[in-house]
């Protein structure tokens, strides 16, 4: 058995396992895909210390890393259930290959997905025009024309960080009002280079091959369709956070995101959650990693407690 098993090899999971392993105690990580969402990543320039760096690269950095110490890796392999310690047994990790691996703590860090608009061109042109993340992709479109799609807090905070950056910002909605708090939907509206259209589907992601040139809505109170010409689109419909398979054990909130205090403790005894998973607020790399290596010593900390 193991001393702490992490699930998720991102970079709250290769944190967590890596400050786990320097302890010298046993230690493995389960992971579907091994790198998580930097994978499908192409320019990252906010990982402090490295001015720009790639996805790819960092994902393969991230293993490497890992793999420096004597840590189990278990790649693509996926969890589907979690039983935590009980009468004095193990915590039992099941896969979906039938394994179960027992560990004494568990660090959960299985990510989120950002939900996507799933029409013609979206796929295509990802990390060439439609992005997801304005923290990380905003400086990107410096004084281009945007639109953001998604009118609820998220989509509309993200309209009011990108209209300081980008020359003018489109925010599409479907619905016919915005869902946003009040006070967000104030200071869009007071600000000069935002246009906001409401019951707006959005139908297709247009671009010349090499990048996105614009986007095709239709107006829902006409039927008609519109096509806006720009070089970006941050679909802002959700965050998705990879925890299906946790919700009859552990305290999820209304997002589905693992509540965890400030040691990365769950709702379970021994059992540590971090990164976009949780209820921890903003989803990046460095927050992701920190809390990775926070939980971790939580879990340690767990550990020489309840030997
Ligand atoms: P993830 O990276 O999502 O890793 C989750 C891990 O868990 C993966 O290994 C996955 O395979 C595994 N997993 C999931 N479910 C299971 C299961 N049931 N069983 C076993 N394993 C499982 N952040 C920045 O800071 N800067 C950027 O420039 C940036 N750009 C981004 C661009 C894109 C397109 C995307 C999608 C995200 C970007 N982000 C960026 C966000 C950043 O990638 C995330 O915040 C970070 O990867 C979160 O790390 P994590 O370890 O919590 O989760």
């Amino acid at each position: 058995p193991f001393e702490v098993l992490v699930v998720g090899g991102g970079p709250a999971g290769s944190a967590a396992a890596i400050y786990a392993a320097r302890k010298g105690i046993r230690t493995g990580v389960v992971a579907e895909r091994f790198g998580g969402q930097v994978l499908d990543t192409l320019a990252i320039e906010n990982f402090i210390s490295v001015s720009r760096t790639e996805g790819p690269k960092l994902g393969v950095a991230l293993e490497q890393h890992v793999k420096d110490y004597d840590v189990d890796v278990i790649n693509l392999q996926r969890a589907k259930k979690l039983v935590p310690a009980q009468d004095g047994r193990l915590a039992e990790v099941h896969l979906e290959s039938g394994a179960v691996l027992k560990s004494r703590a568990v660090i959960l860090a299985t990510g989120a997905r950002w939900r996507e608009m799933n029409v013609p061109g979206e796929a295509e042109y990802k990390n060439r025009g439609v992005a997801f993340c304005p923290h990380c992709d905003g400086p990107l479109f410096k004084g281009k024309r945007v639109a953001v799609i998604g009118g609820g807090n998220s989509g509309v905070e993200a309209a009011i960080d990108l209209a300081g950056i980008v020359s003018h910002v489109t925010l599409l909605e479907f619905a016919d009002t915005l869902r946003a708090d009040a006070v967000l939907q104030a200071k869009l509206a007071s600000l000069p280079n935002v246009t906001i259209i409401k019951s707006a589907q959005t139908r297709e992601v247009l671009g010349d091959g090499q990048k996105v040139t614009g986007l095709v809505y239709r107006d829902r109170t006409t039927d008609r369709d519109r096509t806006i010409e720009l070089e970006g689109i941050f679909v802002q419909i959700g965050l998705l956070p990879n925890t299906d398979w946790l919700k009859d054990t552990l305290t999820l909130s209304a997002r589905g995101e693992i509540e965890v205090d400030a040691r990365g403790q769950t709702s379970a005894p021994g059992i540590f959650a971090a990164g976009d998973a949780t209820t921890v607020p903003f989803k990046q790399i460095v927050i992701a990693m920190g809390e990775g290596a926070k939980a971790s010593l939580g879990a340690f900390d767990y550990l020489i407690r309840h030997p």
